[in-house]
């Protein structure tokens, strides 16, 4: 049986669909239409992540003694049926979070992508040997796998996140339990749909529907779970870190981000423009490397916050599923909420508005959670929409007069996750790559974009200084053991 007979999707614990403990469940969503319901999911309690964890107890010592290339080998065929079911998993991902069928596509590709990327990494190095002072002997590194990982994502990109944690975990030999995002745990249970039809063994990926408040809660402190590794809000992953720290055990958070761009007077304009309308506003600013801060030196102020302006107004919003729509709803209700009350106190403390700024409910929209794409001007930086993350479509335009004072501005935040820079000027790219606060730095290219075979992390409060993705993922999913063999 697949988990989405009859529309409601269960749990998957030990190889089985399961419903939940509670014999609770509730409606995912569409957030471009309220009344379309994408599935029922399960709101596990305590029970099921208790079977979860055990499920993944079991099966780790055999998981662990198969060698690498024999675990890649499950990844590829996961990857394989994630492949032949793109099209629906993507539509999917639209129907549940918003994003444009579009990107839906691209990132269903990514995961598919990261998944091969992962069981070929079954095949390489785990260690090196290194000289001991000892001639006879033989000094060397080899990794481990750390046990039971828990991880903990958010619905912003609900197939990547999830596998970019996932693969890696389980290739080194991990075994996984996965809390999705309830608002994204109908995509979630495809996901474990296709690790099932891969033939993975019972219980080396389990997954568990719920609330964090109920279930991440206690994934962070469960004496289980030997690692944890989160993506979402800084609130959350503070708390998560303070568990982890408190019984010893390994965490990693990817949290958010104020990120800047920095436009200088010799910038090429028009691609500025078009970088820092995708960078803030596609996915509908959900992006934790959206751009949300934009610095441009006042020469070029006046031509780039009409060029801007005159670009936004033609953009396409509705329902992602639609032919040629550029941006869709935010993906909840809480979500327009919180990116409405940014708004308003936006205005409140004196930022002048300079388009958008309005939930849209006329006819169809009245359906959905749609917000106009939004831009501020006259921000200054102690002001709340240039301080706190706002994860919408909103962007804060600060004029500057020069390198100096944009980067000492852009770096004037807890977070560092992105920063992009625009200009020809090699002298200031090489400063803001050496200068600016963020764990990944771009130039002449908007701020949002990874690419799965790189490190991927912010700096200062926007990660657990840890990376993820390419070959970072080894440090995490493993711990290293120092050999010194002597005949
Ligand atoms: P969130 O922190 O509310 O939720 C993230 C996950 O944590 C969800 O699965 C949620 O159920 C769970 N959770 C909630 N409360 C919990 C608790 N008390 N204990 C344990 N788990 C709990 O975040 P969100 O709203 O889903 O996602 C948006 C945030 O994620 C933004 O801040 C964004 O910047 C961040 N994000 C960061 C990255 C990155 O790589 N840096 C990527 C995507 C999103």
């Amino acid at each position: 049986m697949t988990a989405g007979a009859r529309q409601t999707y269960l749990n998957y614990i030990n190889g089985q669909w399961i419903p939940s403990s509670t014999n609770q469940t509730e409606p995912s969503i569409n957030p471009a239409n309220i009344h379309d319901i994408v599935g029922y999911v399960q709101q596990s309690g305590i029970e099921d992540l208790n079977a979860a964890v055990e499920a993944a107890g079991r099966a780790q010592p055999a998981w662990r003694k198969l060698s690498g290339p024999k675990r890649g080998e499950y990844l590829f065929r996961a990857a394989d049926v994630l492949e032949q079911r793109l099209d629906e998993i993507a539509e999917t991902v639209t129907r549940e979070m918003g994003k444009t069928l579009p990107e839906a596509k691209g990132e269903v590709q990514r995961g598919v992508n990261i998944l091969r990327y992962y069981a070929g990494e079954g095949m390489r190095s785990i260690g090196e040997v290194i000289p001991s002072t000892d001639s006879e002997a033989l000094m060397f590194t080899t990794r481990v796998p750390l046990g039971v990982v828990g991880v903990i994502t958010p619905w912003n990109f609900p197939v990547a996140i999830p596998i970019w944690k996932i693969a890696p975990a389980i290739v080194y030999g991990n075994t996984v339990v996965f809390k999705p995002a309830q608002e994204t745990a109908v995509t979630a249970a495809k996901i474990m749909e296709c690790f099932d039809e891969a033939g993975l063994p019972a219980g080396v990926v389990n997954l568990v529907m719920g609330k964090g408040s109920v279930i991440g809660n206690v994934m962070a402190e469960h004496p289980h779970i030997h690692a944890i590794t989160f993506t979402g809000s800084n609130e959350v992953g503070k708390m998560i870190a303070q568990k982890a720290v408190a019984r010893g055990a390994k965490y990693q958070l990817e949290m958010g981000g104020k990120n800047p761009v920095i436009v200088l007077e010799d910038a090429d304009l028009d691609r500025a423009v078009e970088a820092t309308i995708s960078g803030g506003l596609r996915s509908t600013g959900q992006k934790c490397t959206a751009t949300s801060r934009v610095f441009v030196q006042s020469a070029i102020y006046e031509p780039f916050k009409r060029r801007l302006l005159a670009r936004i107004k033609e953009l396409n919003i509705g329902n992602g599923l639609a032919d040629g729509v550029w941006m869709g709803p935010c993906a909840s209700q809480k979500q327009l909420e919180t990116v409405l009350s940014y708004i308003e106190k936006g205005i409140e403390e004196g930022a002048t508005l300079l388009c958008g700024g309005r939930r849209l409910d006329d006819g169809e929209f009245g359906n959905g959670f749609y917000v106009e794409p939004t831009v501020f001007e006259n921000v200054s930086p102690d002001m709340t929409i240039a301080r706190e993350e706002i994860f919408g479509p909103v962007l804060a335009l600060i004029k500057v007069e020069t390198f100096e004072e944009a980067l000492a501005l852009a770096n004037d935040t807890p977070f560092g996750l992105s920063a992009s820079i625009f200009t020809k000027n090699i002298g200031k790219m090489l400063a803001f790559i050496q200068d600016i606060e963020a764990g990944l730095v771009r130039i002449n290219e908007e701020s949002a974009g990874v690419e799965l075979q790189a490190p991927f992390g912010g700096m200062k409060q926007s990660s657990s200084h840890s990376r993820e993705q390419g070959r970072a993922a080894l440090e995490f999913f493993t711990a290293i053991k120092t050999v010194f063999v002597k005949g």
